[in-house]
């Protein structure tokens, strides 16, 4: 093989790993700020209480399909997938894990608050950590589907303990102060920092990953 075949060979088989990289499941499993091409997640397919979805797993109110008058509102806030034609938010196509069903409610006594709801900063996360219980801090966005997994998942956690305290702050874009503060070097959504009861950080977790969470939480209760 001449050399030039040799460069050319190495260069497709570069090309392939990129490729499966990017198609991995990993890679859609976090999630990274929606492409420019696409639209972005908003709140309108998100409905409260009982969820019906339709044969387009969607809930039946909010399915464009079922309701093509409810189009215009989906575009006017840019929630839109211009290449398979239905909201950013019902694209199953684009996004597989869209998940439409309601939160757990949480206990009337959760430790549950919104630190930041619009990407404001947060000086110092530290003075924030509730004295004697757990604290986990949810860095999140309405664009990131997994982080309302995470929602999901310390709604639950809130419903078992009360050793427990979530503070959740909404990034909203990679440009807030808040995430130029705190998110600089995250690579995917959601990031969720977890301090222990005695204050001590125990971990940062970058990206969907609950098994971390819970094991984060266990060991802040333990300190
Ligand atoms: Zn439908
Ligand atoms: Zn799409």
């Amino acid at each position: 093989m001449n050399p030039s075949i040799l460069m050319k060979s190495a260069v497709l088989a570069i090309c392939a790993a990129l490729l499966a990289c990017s198609s991995s499941p990993q890679a859609t499993a976090t999630a990274a700020p929606a492409p420019a091409a696409h639209g972005k997640i908003s709140k309108l397919s998100q409905v409260e209480g009982d969820v019906a979805l339709c044969d387009h797993k969607v809930p039946e109110q909010v399915c464009v399909k079922h309701h093509p008058e409810l189009v215009a509102n989906f575009k006017k806030v840019g929630d839109w997938c211009p290449e398979h034609d239905v909201p950013e938010s019902q694209c199953h196509l684009c996004h597989a894990d869209l998940d439409f069903s309601a939160l757990p409610t949480l206990p009337a006594d959760a430790d549950f608050a919104l630190l930041s709801k619009a990407g404001e900063d947060v000086p110092d996360l530290a003075a924030h950590v509730v004295p004697g219980k757990v604290t986990v801090f949810d860095f999140y966005a309405d664009w990131c589907a997994p982080c309302r997994k995470i929602d999901r998942h310390l709604h639950g956690v809130l419903q078992e303990r009360k050793d427990v305290a979530v503070r959740k702050l909404n990034m909203v874009t990679w440009e807030t102060p808040l995430a130029k503060r705190y998110l600089a070097n995250a690579t995917s959504m959601p990031v969720v920092t977890v301090y222990g009861r005695r204050g001590k950080l125990v971990a940062t977790i970058v990206g969907f990953d609950l098994a971390a969470l819970d094991k984060a939480i266990a060991t802040g209760a333990a300190q």
